[in-house]
């Protein structure tokens, strides 16, 4: 079968990272599972070796969907859509995500992640090397976007030589695991976090009312990637309960 670059197909063939990724996701009777991008399935025979509920696959490509359909379990369903866009919580209110992530989309099913974090209790994907160790590292408005509904860790570095074809850089495989309590609107959150993280060398005071800054005890004159986590929350909640702002 000839792969396609612009899906960014790049088969996992190593049984190793496989067994690992579905390892990290505690997989056992009753869980209702999402695949993204199953591609020929090898992530997806992997995955059905446990005692799960059922399995969801969502993959863009429909050769790919006719390949998965193939593999005969009553427990799998294969969907012809596109990951970055769907409502995972059609599937429940308690799932658990996997995916080797095709990496030009990879942010955006991230994101999409977030938006869904009230019915996605636990996800392991394989990302980019450079992606997973920004999004750990937080300083980008998708780091803190993620590390705000999940905490998020780095598993393990996997070398291109275990793809097919092998991808020109090294990839990683991350967990996000749900937080508990989060009360955060994540559409008006993303507003906010994409205004702080603007114009990367421009202080806080460029982009958010002074007072509002002070009631939220920061230093106007500090830069986004200076602040913890805990300070953006703050700045958030007292932004969002003065807005629309900057006040009259
Ligand atoms: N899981 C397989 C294939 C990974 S390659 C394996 O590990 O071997 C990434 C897969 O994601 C490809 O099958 C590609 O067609 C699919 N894909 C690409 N963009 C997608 C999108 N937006 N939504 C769903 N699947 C997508």
């Amino acid at each position: 079968m000839r792969l396609k670059k612009h899906y960014g197909q790049h088969l996992l063939v190593s049984s190793g990272v496989l067994k690992k990724i579905v390892e990290e996701a505690e997989l056992s009777s009753g869980d209702a599972v999402v695949e993204i991008g199953p591609g020929t399935g090898n992530l997806t025979r992997e995955i059905l070796k446990a005692p799960i509920k059922e399995l969801h696959c969502l993959e863009i490509d429909p050769q790919m969907v006719e390949e998965v359909k193939k593999i005969q379990d009553q427990r799998l369903k294969v969907y012809n859509a596109d990951a970055s866009k769907f409502d995972y919580c059609k599937f429940g209110h308690s799932l658990k995500l996997l995916g080797n992530l095709p990496y030009n989309v990879a942010s955006l099913i991230l994101e999409n992640t977030v938006f869904c974090y009230r019915c996605v209790v636990l996800a392991v994907f394989m990302v980019q090397k450079e992606v997973a160790e920004k999004l750990i590292e937080g300083s980008s408005w998708l780091g803190c976007f993620l590390k705000t509904f999940f905490h998020i860790s780095y598993m393990m570095t996997v070398p291109p030589r275990f793809f097919i074809p092998p991808p020109k850089v090294q990839s990683a495989v991350i967990k996000l695991v749900r937080k508990e309590d989060q009360e955060i609107d994540p559409k008006s959150y993303k507003e906010f976090l994409t205004t702080l993280f603007s114009f990367k060398r421009k202080t806080l005071r460029n982009k958010f009312p002074e007072d509002l800054l002070r009631q939220a005890g920061l230093d106007p004159k500090k830069r986004a990637e200076q602040l913890s986590l805990e300070e953006i929350k703050k700045l958030y909640w007292v932004i969002s309960s003065k807005s629309p702002y900057p006040p009259p």
